[in-house]
């Protein structure tokens, strides 16, 4: 992180990135989002910045999810049938299988990038954690 002239923060699309796969806040990256599997902070406890600025905020992070679920089924059937052309039964029921659980595993991930996103795009070269 470096600070332009008029003194706000420039932020690297890296850092912000890695903090949302961190888990943590976007804006500080010193508070972490979840306290348990289903309870996520409304607020940073650092820097206030806001988990949850309007309702349905949330909805970009099913497309997140979604995109990662789907892609990951998609390379593993295409590395089964690259390995085997004639596709089984088995990779059939693992693509499902993973399509039930891998949306669940992913949530708090998904969840977490999408507001690193949001972030890197509508505060980019701001400091939203000073309002
Ligand atoms: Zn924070």
């Amino acid at each position: 992180m470096s600070t332009a002239g008029d003194g706000t923060e420039v932020r690297s699309a890296g850092v912000v990135l890695s903090r949302g796969f961190r888990l943590v806040c976007p804006a500080c990256g010193q508070q972490r989002l979840f306290r348990g599997p289903f309870r996520m902070l409304r607020r940073c406890t650092r820097c206030d910045h806001d988990f949850y600025p309007e309702t349905g905020y949330y909805v970009g992070a099913v497309y997140v999810n979604v995109a990662f679920t789907e892609g990951l089924l998609l390379a593993v059937f295409v590395v089964s049938f690259l390995v085997n052309p004639v596709v089984s039964d088995r990779v059939f029921l693992v693509l499902a299988i993973g399509a039930l659980i891998l949306p669940l595993l992913f949530l708090h991930h998904s969840k977490s990038l999408w507001l690193a996103l949001d972030y890197l795009i509508t505060s980019r070269g701001s400091s939203r954690t000073s309002e």
